[in-house]
């Protein structure tokens, strides 16, 4: 427990921004001891517990800023320059999923903010008890791939995975290299971590709330709007309310190039042919009352509320009228007379009604047969700015910006990911001293003015392959639409 009274020893020395955080990170600490008990238990062969609690240990130095050796001046190389270098991470045999992953979420504005206001969050004592390793083990990371480097250094994302399966007991199969699913895997786990979280906020009167501060936000909860509505009748279906955390779109598959804006519009205004469109349903059969057959005074009923919920304009395109045991019997003593109506198009509108922070994109490449699966390399071409009506007015819009990309290159079953990622911007406001527009976790700070960089201007993004760092452009990165996978936008306001 050596390890454990050192943290607990700078817990008590080092200044922190919410003192209520020191004893929160000491409950996240013998919570997870716990768990990591149980997970060895249960696995007898464990490498991973001390790595996992090391990484939770390492989280605890966001909260306490430490200052961390960076002047190797043995380096050989070294660049002045604070956008030629990035932290990448080591393989150590399938890890370019990962690397890939956590990379991605590195330059996302909305994300570190999230953090940030956590962090300045005054935990109450009634929270204390819901801990989020996760949270703090992603913080620990994002601080360090964040900082400004100025020769190469690498991370092993071991110590955060084994977190994750450990958080999990290990239910995360280990055969499963597919960025998109570890994506999935750490939203799921951040957003759980915050809802147990915040479930405190129930048992507070309005008062206690009102003294609690402004809750943080979490940037990838989102909600879309589902309506389908009718091209022969016009009429509507009652709106579905799906919440939303990524755009999960189908690569055309009869296609060899497409572009981004129109899968999604297609998504959108997805049109789906032979539908039973009540309302055209029920107008035929008000229009035909005569050639009915009715056999009780129940369906005559029936056609009565039928023709007033028309008339109304009540009627939904999908009502719930449509599960009734009349109308299912009406229909099966007029299967001859209701042949006699065409089934309709209707198109089925998908909107955004809770804007996200942040939207990730996953461009599902997968195309399965009977007996094989392989991957769809149809290209997609993709912008920097997305933008997104918000409500069915089209006058509202919001844009967003792309921050990063995973890319995947090979066959369905096997293959290579590597992440570009947007450089911070950095200005220059003294002879090599910069400063930048990331917030940094756990660390305040303010934008002063200062000149931008030429050499993030023009190669802003860095491509990164597992530890290799290179630099490129955006128009670089537009023109690889055949490898694009996943894309992180980021909303901009202006
Ligand atoms: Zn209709």
């Amino acid at each position: 427990m050596g390890i454990l009274d050192n943290l607990i020893g700078l817990i008590r020395t080092e200044p922190i921004k919410e003192s209520s955080w020191i004893d929160y990170i000491k409950y996240n600490i013998v919570w997870f001891i716990r768990k990591a008990k149980i997970y060895s238990y249960r696995n007898r062969k464990n490498p991973w517990v001390l790595g996992s609690i090391f990484s939770l240990i390492l989280a605890s130095y966001v909260v306490i800023p430490t200052i961390t050796n960076k002047n190797a001046d043995t380096q050989i190389k070294r660049s002045k320059r604070p956008d030629k270098y990035t932290t990448g991470f080591i393989n150590t045999g399938n890890d370019c999923f990962a690397n890939s992953t956590i990379q991605s979420l590195v330059p996302l504005y909305e994300l570190n903010k999230y953090f940030e206001e956590m962090l300045m969050f005054k935990i109450p004592e009634i929270a204390i008890k819901y801990p989020m390793p996760l949270h703090l083990s992603m913080m620990n990371l994002l601080n360090r791939l964040q900082s400004t480097i100025h020769s190469p250094e690498t991370l092993s994302v071991w110590d955060f995975l084994h977190l994750l399966e450990n958080i999990h007991l290990g239910k995360i199969s280990r055969s499963q290299h597919d960025a998109h699913e570890l994506f999935a895997i750490i939203l799921e786990t951040l957003e759980d971590e915050y809802n147990r979280f915040f479930s405190f906020m129930s048992k507070l009167t309005d008062d206690e709330k009102k003294e609690l501060g402004k809750i943080p936000h979490f940037p990838f909860s989102s909600a879309m709007e589902t309506k389908l509505q009718c091209f022969s009748c016009k009429g509507i279906s009652k709106p579905v309310k799906i919440p939303t955390m990524t755009l999960e779109l189908m690569v055309p598959q009869t296609q060899s190039s497409t572009t981004l804006m129109d899968i999604i519009e297609r998504e959108r205004n997805e049109v789906i042919e032979d539908y039973s469109c009540f309302v055209c349903i029920t107008k035929f059969i008000v229009f035909n009352t005569d050639k009915l057959k009715l056999i009780n005074d129940e369906q005559r009923e029936f056609i009565q509320i039928l023709k007033e919920s028309l008339m109304s304009g009540e009627l939904r395109i999908n009502d719930d009228l449509r599960e009734n045991d009349t109308y299912k019997s009406i229909l099966f003593n007029n299967e001859t007379l209701l042949g006699q109506l065409k089934k309709s198009t209707v198109v089925r509108k998908n909107t955004f009604i809770e804007t996200p922070e942040i939207i990730p994109i996953h461009l599902s490449r997968s195309m399965y047969s009977d007996t094989q699966s392989w991957k769809n390399a149809c290209n997609v071409s993709i912008s920097e700015i997305l933008e997104f009506p918000t409500t069915l007015s089209s006058s509202s819009h919001v844009k967003y910006r792309l921050k990063s990309v995973i890319r995947h290159q090979g066959s369905h079953s096997s293959g290579h990911y590597e992440c570009y990622r947007r450089k911070p911007q950095y200005l220059k406001i003294n002879e090599d001293e910069y400063v930048n527009d990331i917030p940094e976790i756990g660390k305040s700070k303010s934008i002063t003015k200062g000149k931008k960089l030429g050499s993030v201007l023009n190669k802003p993004f860095w491509r990164i392959s597992d530890a290799k760092i290179s630099e490129v452009s955006t128009d670089y990165i537009l023109n690889d639409g055949k490898a694009v996978y996943m894309l992180f936008y980021e909303r901009l306001y202006s």
